[in-house]
């Protein structure tokens, strides 16, 4: 059996996923978390059922013995079994990344160099890498990048109207997050369609906590709404989205808000959780249907954004074929789905209320037959991307 073990390595805890490559089942997958912290605990899913550990993880190098063990009691043996290579998510490959890279000590340096443009993310993600080497010295290492998908943008759709010299000196321009996600999914429409992907113009939402938006011509990515950091674009569980810049200037000067300050706001206490004091969308919809004013003004803020750049990028394309919803929110809200969708007729856009309404966790048509853009639901699997992505690498 070829299996790839896929890393998704956070500061405090990593997820990872065994994948068997001949048939793209996940056949282990498990969370390592409260690393550093005084107890730390494990959850490991393989063939022999669950198993769970509190037990204390220093760090990452620990995690991943850890990690080791609970494959040696739940299974799969990767003793017998090795995978043939580890996949590791990196949120940040700036403009130097546009696929996925085999690790070697200067990509390492490369991803540390990045970390200012992501300093949430990129040293996180390069811990994971590390010790999962110490774990794995005989198996290939392959970084994926959460941004490589977008690296077709054309210049006009990266770059913000600043001091170009600046911009240039300080690497501000948008790279656009989620890609192994929206590759995956609009991929997946197109096979789902049975269409050819060169031949279709497609906006993928990808609505999780984080959200973003994309625009795909022909497979290639030509406008998201994530732009130098995951901050830019839609109302996010706690972000903030698309802001005026001169509000943070506002804030710096009035409300004596420092730069930690702002940064503390825009990307922890905003977006839902800022409007409506909770960040997941079960509650927030839940809230709104019981005429909760806070929530229902959470949820219209949502949809409006959502909105507008599905009517962008409807511009961005120059017309459209198909519009998929997917991660936790476009997945499972038939509610979001249909306010986002609401009053574009017009545009060609028509939702099938009782086909929306289906709850399954299949790709489906959630669109009437008589709309010209085909609206879909399809689940993202970032960690299958990520897996094909690094065998692809390793070929
Ligand atoms: P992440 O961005 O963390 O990967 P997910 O894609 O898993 O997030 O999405 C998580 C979010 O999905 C949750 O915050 C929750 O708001 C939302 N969600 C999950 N199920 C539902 C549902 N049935 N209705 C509305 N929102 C949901």
């Amino acid at each position: 059996m070829s299996t790839i073990l896929v890393i998704n390595s956070g500061s405090s805890s990593f997820k990872y996923q065994l994948i068997d490559m001949d048939t793209e089942n996940a056949i282990a997958s498990g969370l390592v978390e409260r690393i550093g912290e005084s107890s730390g605990h494990t959850t490991h899913r393989g063939p022999s059922g669950t198993s769970e550990r509190t037990l204390e993880i220093p760090d990452h190098t620990a995690g991943f013995r850890a990690m080791l063990d609970a494959f040696a009691q739940s299974g799969p043996s990767l003793d017998d079994d090795p995978p043939i290579a580890i996949g590791h998510r990196v949120v940040h490959g700036g403009k130097r990344f546009f696929e996925p890279t085999i690790v070697t000590p200067l990509v390492e340096l490369n991803i540390e160099d990045l970390s200012d443009l992501a300093p949430l993310h990129n040293p996180a993600n390069l811990e994971g890498i590390r010790a999962a080497e110490k774990a794995f010295p005989d198996v290939p290492h392959v970084a994926v990048f959460d941004t490589a998908f977008h690296q077709t943008l054309a210049p006009e759709a990266y770059t913000y109207a600043i001091d170009a010299e600046l911009a240039e000196r300080h690497r501000v321009r948008r790279y656009g997050f989620h890609g192994t996600s929206h590759k995956y999914v609009s991929e997946e429409a197109a096979r789902y369609l049975g269409k050819p992907l060169a031949d279709l113009k497609q906006i993928v939402l990808h609505l999780g906590n984080g959200a973003s938006a994309c625009a795909i011509d022909g497979g290639r990515s030509v406008d998201t709404s994530m732009g130098m950091t995951p901050l830019e674009g839609l109302v996010m569980g706690s972000r903030s989205g698309d802001i005026d810049p001169a509000v943070l200037i506002h804030l710096s000067r009035r409300a004596g808000l420092d730069t930690d300050g702002l940064d503390e706001l825009l990307n922890r206490r905003s977006g839902l959780v800022g409007l409506a004091g909770r960040g997941d969308m079960r509650d927030v919809t839940r809230a709104a249907a019981g005429g909760d004013a806070s929530a229902e003004r959470a949820l219209a803020t949502y949809l409006h954004r959502l909105k507008h750049y599905i009517g962008a990028y409807f511009a961005v394309l120059g017309g459209l074929d198909v519009i998929t919803f997917t991660a936790g929110v476009g997945e499972n809200s038939e509610v979001v789905r249909a306010g986002a969708l609401e009053g574009l007729g017009a545009l060609g856009i028509r939702l099938d209320p009782e086909r929306n309404a289906v709850r399954s966790r299949d790709p489906r048509t959630i669109s009437a037959d008589d709309s010209a853009v085909t609206v879909l639901v399809i689940p993202t699997d970032e960690e299958l991307e990520i897996a094909r992505q690094t065998q692809a690498a390793i070929a």
